[in-house]
């Protein structure tokens, strides 16, 4: 654990300037709009440890697969999120020196990325070795209302002397990812162009061809007044700049407003991306630094509207719970079919920017309860427009009749994940995805979706597992081999308890979904079994066979549903027992240790347990959940939030206090010393499912709203909000009860604990504790 950030409910702010926390504070610091992010490089020239990343959405590069011996199956390549053309540079020289981090004293350093207003701030006393002494300030922002925007405010107020600041703002096409295969750059520049005041660089990917364009504008004021510019232009192969150079006396401010607009082909024409930019960061200088901040953090405040969650009487918590929703609304917005959330989101270049699992399992939750439908039906149709593709990858492995196989790791719909042994096998990915439809239509209300697009996917999944099972004479059960549950501690494996249990479901909900289309739109449905092929009896009739005789493997003695076959033969040790020392294993331990270990990564029959839990008892759960949480290390960012609900559910208040605490600190605490790799943006959303779900307690049954709420010792109070169903309501949970406000929507009829309440429209109500 790295504890060096100041706790602040609204704010997280680093102080005092540790080069070793750079990397790390470039994560968390990163700021995101949707449609472009970065991580929190300086603006000024740095020449210490960086990782510089500026993404663009849904721009990527297919990386040329790297193995030492290639076999039929592996992806021709890893995607990979692009390191775009950096805007945000502004070199300053003060008196003709480099103003530069690493090459200088630092004091007064805060760095603070202000949550409720999205934006990122730094303010910082520089002696420079020419014994110039300058204080600077510099506040950026992507705007969140133009989402092709971005806007920095940087100043320097020379301290103990006058002279020289010179400005050099400029776009930078020269840069690399760090992940890059084959060391090679990844961006073709088209055109590069400096001109007085402005200046763009219009880029290619190599490859896929996707163009961006970023272009920039800004003016530079002494004492509030705009300076005239007396100015020199550079022009290089891939980079443009301005250089101002401007009279500064003592205590007098010089700053500079850069703006720039960040454009790509997903989003306009090739031939007109450059002069398309030029007009959006125009019109942004013209609206002014001050009008964008303000609708930016107006936007903001409506956002936290929806998804804030208070906690009272505790800061820490606050804070985390905060800092998860910020960088999840900061990453995906819902308004583009074609976008996804990767693992990193736009805070680093591991996973590729990839779409993974994460997204039904994790994410679609968030988005259901704090955004509107659409948002999470996007993500929906994301992998419905993919089918075809998921058709195909389960042709090339063998299988048929429109099976179909979703990628365990995607950018189009093909599979381009870069560990097979790892990644392939988690074909637990396809139970995800119609799960989330299961979700989606349960929370929303909204059944249509299955008939225009749902049911194809259902079906494409379910004929996945019917042919992905081999029945096995000697157990006179379906059997599902060589498979890797969510715990990757574990490959190869055979009825791991979780995908098998998941497969069964699938194959009954699809009949389920089936079943409701054929009775409300007959005419739909026979077109969809006609469009599929579909033979109605012979298949079903496969499904219901496989869904009775399924084999899942259990621990006789203790009843405790087994992760696979073998679990029992591994010696049984405990987390606890590890020398911290070790821990994390996956940075300490062979592989081939690890593999043969009991020790389980993430949530893997509490993974199941979690998604299908009115199936199981109290006891069955407690009784699961007791062998698995001590045998679990927690090292994938997605488990601990599936412990903490659980440990909520059975009563054990402590460890889901200390799971809660761990998932939502997970980055800003570094519990697993990787934030310097970027952030956990998808178990983010898990985060704030171990409130809502956790302590909460929320659930939707049949139709309803159900809460069962608890309240952690150390809390005072918290509340939450949610949409349901037209309904968004704000629910309180305090010493003194529950409290349910219904904030918009008609009345609506909620359960909390076994007890039926109607809340009316614009109403609140108020259950005592007894
Ligand atoms: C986890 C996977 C997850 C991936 C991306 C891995 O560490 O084990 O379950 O999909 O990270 O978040």
């Amino acid at each position: 654990m790295n504890e060096y950030l100041k706790h602040d409910e609204w704010c997280i702010i680093e102080e005092g300037f540790n080069p070793e926390n750079h990397r790390a504070s470039e994560s968390i610091f990163s700021l995101g709009n949707g449609n472009m992010g970065q991580r929190a490089m300086f603006e000024e020239h740095y020449s210490g440890e960086t990782l510089q990343g500026t993404y663009v959405a849904g721009v990527y590069y297919p990386d040329k697969t790297r193995v030492g011996w290639w076999k039929n199956g592996y992806p021709e390549y890893f995607a990979k999120v692009l390191n775009a053309p950096n805007w945000i540079g502004i070199d300053v020289k003060i008196n003709g020196e480099m103003l530069d981090l690493a090459k200088c004293e630092v004091s007064d350093f805060v760095r603070t990325l202000n949550m409720k207003e999205g934006v990122l701030e730094r303010s910082f006393v520089a002696t420079l070795s020419n014994g110039n002494k300058v204080k600077v300030e510099a506040k950026r922002f992507l705007s969140i209302v133009t989402s092709e925007v971005g806007a920095i405010r940087y100043s320097v107020t020379p301290l103990n002397f006058d002279g020289k600041i010179g400005f050099t703002p400029y776009v930078d096409a020269d840069v690399t990812n760090e992940d890059s295969n084959y060391d090679e750059q990844f961006w073709n520049v088209l055109q590069t162009k400096s001109m007085k005041g402005e200046a763009y660089i219009t880029a290619a990917t190599k490859k896929l061809d996707f163009h961006v364009c970023m272009s920039m504008k800004y003016e530079v004021l002494k004492d509030g007044q705009k300076v005239d510019l007396n100015l020199s232009l550079t022009e290089n192969a891939k980079y443009v700049a301005n250089t101002v150079e401007v009279d500064a006396e003592q205590d007098q401010e010089i700053s500079i407003y850069k703006y720039a607009a960040v454009l790509s082909s997903l989003n306009h024409s090739k031939t007109d991306i450059a002069s398309d930019a030029l007009s959006v960061v125009e019109a942004a200088q013209a609206k002014g630094y001050g009008a964008l901040l303000e609708e930016h953090v107006n936007a903001w405040a409506d956002k936290w509207d929806h998804s804030d969650i208070v906690i009272e009487g505790d800061i820490a918590a606050q804070q985390a719970i905060r800092f998860n929703i910020f960088q999840m609304n900061q990453t995906y917005t819902g308004e583009d079919e074609r976008l996804n959330i990767g693992p990193k989101g736009f805070t680093g270049e591991k996973y590729g920017g990839s779409t993974y699992w994460d997204t039904e399992a994790y994410c679609v939750p968030f988005y259901l309860s704090t955004s509107k439908p659409e948002v999470t039906r996007n993500l929906l149709i994301y992998r419905h427009k993919q089918l075809q593709k998921a058709i195909e990858n389960a042709k090339k492995l063998g299988f048929t009749n429109g099976a179909a196989l979703y990628p365990m790791v995607t950018m189009n719909g093909e599979e381009c994940h870069n560990e097979w042994e790892i990644t392939f096998e988690e074909i637990h990915r396809n139970g995800a995805i119609a799960f989330a439809i299961y979700n989606y239509i349960r929370h929303t209300g909204d059944k249509k979706y299955l008939e225009e697009y749902g049911l194809d996917v259902l079906i494409g999944i379910s004929r996945f597992w019917s042919q992905r099972v081999s029945y096995s004479q000697a157990k006179k059960k379906y059997v599902m081999l060589g498979v890797t549950g969510p715990n990757e501690y574990e490959n190869n494996i055979n009825n791991n308890w979780y995908t098998s249990t998941i497969a069964n479901w699938c194959m009954k909900y699809t009949q389920e979904a089936m079943a409701h289309v054929k009775e409300t739109n007959s005419a739909r449905f026979e077109e969809i079994m006609k469009n599929l092929n579909f033979d109605f009896e012979t298949e079903t009739a496969k499904w219901n066979d496989i869904i009775e005789n399924m084999y899942y493997p259990v621990d006789e003695e203790t009843g405790v549903f087994l992760q696979q076959d073998g679990y029992m033969d591994k010696e049984q040790i405990l987390a606890a027992d590890l020398d911290p020392a070790i821990r994390p294993i996956n940075q300490h331990w062979s592989w081939d240790r690890i593999l043969r270990s009991c020790f389980i990564k993430q949530a893997d029959v509490l993974q199941g347990i979690y998604l299908f839990e009115d199936q199981y008892d109290l006891e069955t759960i407690r009784k699961n959940y007791d062998f698995y949480e001590p045998r679990t290390v927690h090292e994938s960012s997605l488990s601990p939030c599936i412990h903490s609900i659980l440990a909520a559910k059975i009563g054990d208040e402590e460890r889901a206090y200390n799971l809660y605490l761990r998932t939502s600190r997970l980055d800003l605490d570094d519990y697993n010393k990787e934030v310097h790799e970027g952030l956990h943006i998808t178990s983010m959303a898990g985060t704030w499912m171990s409130v809502v779900e956790g302590f909460g307690g929320m659930r939707v049954v049949n139709g309803s709203l159900v809460f069962n709420p608890m309240l952690p010792k150390v809390w005072k109070s918290y509340s939450f909000k949610v949409r349901f169903r037209g309904n968004l309501l704000n629910v309180r949970v305090s010493e003194e009860g529950v409290g349910v406000i219904n904030e918009e929507g008609e009345a609506i009829n909620i359960f909390i604990k076994d007890d039926e309440y109607k809340v009316e429209k614009e109403s609140s109500l108020v259950v005592e504790n007894a």
